[in-house]
């Protein structure tokens, strides 16, 4: 048996509607004054009130820090401590997409610790100990709740990580009806992006590619396949909803410790210089990445091909249903209403050339893709991309 660790947070809620009830979830692990970190759309569609209420009324002092944007910066997550030291907070609660719970995971980390960020940055620099934490999704795709990573931009657009298991909340609350109201662009985008996470961690080279990442990729891939559509085209249908989160969910558990390879190491380069959200950037590289990665990959996707779309069970070999299995993904992206070629975002043919030397940057990523990637492979992807 090939040895393998998994991280994951201590205590998972899933429950509708638990975001009311945050005073019996989660007040005695936060403590009395906490540091609730979310983004002004969300604070101004008073998405927030009920979970800041849920915490008024067990007496807890809620200090609301709105002021997360897409690609949070440093100077964003600065801003942030220094509310929660202004505060004196006890403990630091997420409420968001992954920026906020971004900024609300080294929020809790700098208060607690104290320590230098610059010494943190990197795979297991962080030393902690961090304040209590409690992160609450309201998108279902990042899965950033049970992931140890936190991404911050730096500067104009240098994306930097701090991956620790310190990153990984006390408890992650997961409501479905947060979700509810999220517009069909961003539930497509966040959803393939959930599937994306799913079949990388499935079929990466990672040496810490272990059988919980693989059955959780598995069982993410059986609900977002599932549900994905309805959820974009029935925004209000809670069942469906509530299987994305779930799928998200498992999908994050999965790539926290079995990660993610080239499609999002191609993806980088689409999201840093031209504003294309994380999913949407997944999702036009995603059909010409696995092509590229079929030649040896074709039998590991062909496992998981049925479990997102059930009517691929049609007993062909690993080629057939590999290939049937990328057409099937750039088909649900076209259904979706996504916008499928680069040339559709505003990128023009002369950028592709850069861009495959950025992605080339994304090393810590590129090592768990199944085939190897050369710059000139990255650039033939990214034209079949465009
Ligand atoms: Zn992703």
């Amino acid at each position: 048996m090939t040895p393998f660790v998994f991280h994951t947070p201590p205590a998972i809620v899933f429950e509708s509607r638990a975001s009311r009830r945050l005073d019996e979830i989660a007040v005695k692990r936060l403590g009395k004054t906490v540091l609730f970190v979310t983004d002004p759309g969300l604070r101004r569609l008073g998405l927030c009130d009920p979970a800041a209420g849920a915490l008024r009324r067990a007496g807890v002092e809620v200090t609301i820090f709105d002021e997360v944007e897409a690609d949070p910066s440093l100077a964003t997550l600065m801003k942030a401590v220094e509310a929660g030291r202004h505060a004196r907070a006890t403990g630091v609660l997420g409420f968001g997409g992954g920026s906020s719970l971004d900024v609300a995971k080294l929020a809790a980390l700098l208060l607690g610790s104290g320590e230098d960020l610059d010494e943190a940055w990197g795979v297991g620099n962080a030393k902690g100990p961090r304040l209590p934490l409690v992160l609450v999704p309201t998108t279902a795709g990042t899965g950033s709740e049970v992931t140890p990573v936190s991404i911050i931009t730096v500067g104009e657009e240098e994306k930097r990580g701090v991956s620790s298991p310190l990153n990984l909340p006390d408890i992650a609350v997961l409501d479905p009806e947060l979700t509810i109201g999220l517009p069909p662009a961003i539930t497509a985008a966040t959803g393939v992006d959930a599937m994306v996470h799913a079949i990388e961690a499935y079929a990466s080279k990672s040496a810490n590619n272990n059988p919980l990442s693989r059955m959780l990729a598995r069982q993410a891939l059986q609900l977002l396949g599932a549900n994905i559509e309805m959820a974009v085209f029935d925004g209000k249908n809670v069942a469906a909803r509530s299987a994305m989160l779930l799928g998200s969910m498992l999908a994050g558990q999965a790539f926290a410790n079995s990660p993610v390879a080239a499609i999002h190491a191609l993806a980088y380069p689409i999201g840093g210089t031209f504003h294309v959200p994380h999913g949407l950037s997944n999702a036009l590289v995603l059909p010409h990445v696995l092509r590229f990665n079929a030649p040896e990959a074709a039998h590991i996707y062909a496992e998981i091909a049925c479990d997102a779309f059930p009517r691929l069970d049609r007993g062909e070999g690993s080629q057939a249903i590999c290939a049937a299995f990328i057409e099937e993904l750039a088909a649900l992206a076209q259904r979706l209403g996504m916008q499928t070629r680069l040339r559709e975002v505003g990128i023009g043919e002369e950028h592709l050339a850069k861009m495959a030397a950025d992605a080339m940057k994304q090393t810590r990523l590129l090592v768990n893709n199944p085939r190897e990637v050369s710059e000139a492979d990255a650039l033939a992807i990214y034209r079949a991309a465009w």
